[in-house]
This record gives structure tokens, C-alpha cells and sequence, in this order.
């Protein structure tokens, strides 16, 4: 099954993709995760992207939907894949149905105030990427990490200038997905809001 999880920053997309993607056995391919990882090695594709990913801008179509077209071409995408944050654009989404067969897209949908409180209290392990809530879900330790007792960083992005312009540029850019894939008929929509294992129940429940 080929997905694609659409929804804006905090919703859950990568939350729920990590979990669904362990149950079925396919991969789980977030671009945010590729460029964060590029930007790790210091590639060259890590640093074009590095100061326009803290402003909370998108990474040129061109380069995105490259570095997309070259992942579902490996052996483990084969036998289908979730793709969460791509497409982020129209332009995206046309040029992922020039080379990939889109089964079905889920929309993440939950109110404003919702995501920006999950946004900015976001907390990080930067060396294993397993992610805290100040209040959803706090560490033993405040600000440390529970298996290392290393300390959590906030992402650059989940600052709060950065957390409007995210925002922003997913009603601009994002956001006329919606209509896209509804217009293919293949689009279904979830509840986000609730705690992660009822929206789970959801997801696969739409997905049967
Ligand atoms: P995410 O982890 O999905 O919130 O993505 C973090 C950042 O990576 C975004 O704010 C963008 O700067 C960049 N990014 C991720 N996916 C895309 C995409 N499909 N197109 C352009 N930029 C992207």
C-alpha cells in the first residue's frame, strides 16, 4: 500500500506513520527526517537546506521530489511505503504521480490552537529522535532524556517565529492538497485531536 500523510506540523503524521509502518511492514519515509539527517553529514543537499528549514521555509521542489524519486527506488519501497511531509506542494504532488501510484492520502485534521501547543512544547533526543511533550508526555527528568540522561533540545523550527511561518506556508502551499487528492477521489480524513493510540484505532480502522 502506497501512502501519503498529509496534515500541518503537529499533527501526528510522524508519530502515526512511525507506528503504522511498523505494523505493516513498509517503510516509513519522512523528508523531514532525510534533511534533518542530510544536515547531520553535512551534505551538500544538508547544507542548502539547513538555513531554510530553521525559518520553517520549504526546501526547493526540485531538490525535494530528487531526493524522493531516488528513495521509492529502493528494494525495502517496494511493497509500498508511507510518505509523511511529501508532498508539501502542488507541484510535489504532480510530479509523484509521474512515478509513483498513490493508493490512498490521509488527512490529519486538527484545530490550530491544538498544534501549536504540541509544537512548542516539543522536546527532542537528538542522538536516538525519540521525542517528549513538557506536558503530553514529560520525561522522568525535566529536560533529560529517560534511557541516556542526555538533554533534550528544542528543535529550531519549534520556536515560536518558526512555528507561525510553518503554519503559514502549510495554508499557502499545503493545504491546496487537500483539494487534489479529494479531486482523485482517494482522499480520506481523520480526527487528530484525541490521544495517539484512538487516533491510531482510527487510522487503521480507515484504512481496513
Ligand atoms: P517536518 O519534519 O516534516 O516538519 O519537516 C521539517 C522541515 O523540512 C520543513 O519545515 C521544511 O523546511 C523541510 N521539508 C520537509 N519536507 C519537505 C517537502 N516535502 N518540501 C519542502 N521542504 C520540506
Amino acid at each position: 500500500m502506497n501512502l501519503v500523510f498529509l496534515g500541518p506540523p503537529g499533527a501526528g503524521k510522524g508519530t502515526m506513520a512511525g507506528r503504522l509502518a511498523d505494523d505493516l511492514g513498509i517503510p516509513h519515509i519522512s523528508t523531514g527526517d532525510m534533511f534533518r539527517a542530510a544536515m547531520a553529514n553535512e551534505t551538500e543537499l544538508g547544507l542548502k537546506a539547513k538555513a531554510i528549514m530553521a525559518a520553517g521555509d520549504l526546501v526547493p521542489d526540485e531538490l525535494t521530489i530528487a531526493m524522493v524519486k531516488e528513495r521509492l527506488s529502493e528494494a525495502d519501497a517496494q511493497k509500498g511505503y508511507i510518505l509523511d511531509g511529501f508532498p508539501r506542494t502542488i507541484p510535489q504532488a504532480e510530479a509523484l504521480d509521474g512515478f509513483a501510484t498513490i493508493e490512498k492520502a490521509v488527512r490529519f485534521d486538527v484545530e490550530r490552537d491544538i498544534l501549536i501547543k504540541r509544537l512548542s512544547g516539543r522536546r527532542v533526543h537528538k542522538p536516538s529522535g525519540r521525542i517528549y511533550h513538557v506536558e503530553f508526555s514529560p520525561p522522568k527528568v525535566e529536560g533529560k532524556d529517560d534511557e541516556t540522561g542526555e538533554e533534550l533540545i528544542q528543535r529550531e523550527d519549534d520556536k515560536e517565529d518558526s512555528i507561525r511561518n510553518r503554519l503559514k506556508v502549510y495554508d499557502d502551499q499545503t493545504a491546496p492538497l487537500i483539494d487534489y487528492y479529494e479531486g482523485k477521489g482517494n482522499l480520506v480524513t481523520i480526527d487528530a485531536a484525541p490521544a495517539p493510540d484512538e487516533v491510531f484505532g482510527e487510522l487503521k480502522r480507515v484504512l481496513a
